[in-house]
């Protein structure tokens, strides 16, 4: 693109570029060389074009100081605030600060991907551990939902909800990448039919990324916020094709396994769960149903990583790509689970101790089991 020139999208003020695919205001090269020929006047960038004629969100990328300085915009307004999260990746999406970024609005509380825990999952035991989980975090919801924006689980509550704290105020909807935030508004806007023209997308001042705004009917917008990736999220070692295998996306099947002790269970090539106790237990495995679960005996399982990581062991499938793991020791005083952040979770009895490799910034916690 001729720098002398510079160009904007007229759908969200983007800065047009043609280089960088993630990136606010991006255009292919081609589409923007036939808009020149052609000698168009409207120009938009790909996300708003695909947003105008196709009702498709795109996500596009943005750093933490981008991110915190849209949610600060919020605490300056009179709205009403749905957080989702990440239900299956609680710790990976909850934002722990988000009550002093929206100042005194009211806020909602969603627990996305519901369809994705088991069945087995008694749904008020879920609730129950959510909303401890969000009180922990020093979070204070009006209320708290459990849905899948994928199934349309509960959404008829959530809209409920939102239509009874938001008064005639304008509605955000934040939190961080992957969450579900874009399919949860195409399914709004799919559910309310009179919601015709979805155009509007505008930029939140003082930053170079656009809000969408979909109209709701008393002219009060529901406003799509983009979201951020946290840092320990298994999203900056993996390339979308490795994310999308580590991402369930049907009900997880768990896995049990019956462990005799001194034995390792390698989770593809991005977890190691070490059972370094002499006794027999079992674990309970919550992950992808495709993802390959490997066990060795613990005394061979260093060996057995150098020589197979992204190759039996995958994903990943470049070794370079992935930084070093990093080792957390847990000894479970309850039933408990071992939560790699985003790629799930491994049930272990009370009195077992272990050890649990993940890349390097990759949280690794400890919880009360939830089933
Ligand atoms: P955003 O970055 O917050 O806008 O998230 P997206 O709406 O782009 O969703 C990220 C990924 O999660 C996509 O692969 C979605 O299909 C998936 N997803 C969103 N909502 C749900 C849900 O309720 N259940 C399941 N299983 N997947 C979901």
């Amino acid at each position: 693109m001729d720098n002398n020139q510079d160009l904007y999208c007229v759908g969200c003020g983007s800065k047009l570029q043609t280089t960088e695919k993630t990136k606010a205001g991006y255009l292919p090269e081609n589409t923007l060389k036939k808009y020149i020929e052609s000698d168009e006047q409207e120009l938009y960038c790909q996300r708003c074009f695909r947003l105008r004629n196709y009702n498709d969100i795109m996500d596009v990328e943005l750093d933490d100081s981008e991110f915190l300085s849209i949610l600060n915009k919020i605490s300056d307004e009179d709205a009403l605030v749905v957080n989702l999260i990440d239900i299956f990746d609680y710790n990976g999406s909850v934002i722990p600060g988000i009550q002093r970024f929206i100042g005194n609005n009211k806020m909602i509380l969603v627990a996305n991907k519901e369809d994705l825990l088991p069945k087995s999952v008694n749904r008020d035991k879920l609730k129950r551990w959510f909303h401890r989980q969000a009180q922990n975090d020093g979070l204070n919801p009006v209320a708290e939902i459990l849905i899948s924006a994928k199934k349309n689980t509960n959404l008829d509550d959530l809209l409920s909800l939102i239509n009874k704290y938001r008064g005639n105020k304008d509605v955000y909807i934040v939190g961080t990448t992957n969450v579900g935030k874009s399919t949860l508004v195409n399914s709004i806007i799919s559910m309310s039919s009179n919601i015709k023209n979805l155009v509007t997308t505008s930029r939140f001042p003082g930053t170079t990324l656009d809000r969408i705004e979909i109209p709701l009917d008393d002219g009060a917008m529901l406003i799509d916020t983009p979201g951020i990736i946290h840092n320990y999220q298994l999203a900056h070692f993996l390339n979308k094709k490795e994310l999308k295998e580590v991402t369930p996306s049907t009900e997880i099947k768990p896995k049990v396994y019956q462990l005799r002790g001194l034995q390792t269970l390698f989770i593809a090539g991005l977890a190691r769960i070490d059972f370094i106790d002499d006794i027999k237990t079992s674990a309970i495995v919550y992950v992808d149903n495709n993802l390959l679960i490997h066990r060795t005996k613990l005394e061979n399982a260093d060996e057995f990583y150098k020589n197979h990581k992204a190759d039996i062991l995958n994903p990943p499938y470049d070794p370079q790509t992935l930084p070093e793991m990093q080792m957390f020791k847990f000894k479970a005083t309850e039933k408990s689970d071992v939560v790699i952040a985003g790629l799930g979770w491994i049930t272990i009895p009370a009195g077992i101790t272990i050890k649990a490799y993940a890349p390097k910034g990759v949280e690794i916690t400890l919880r009360k089991a939830i089933v």
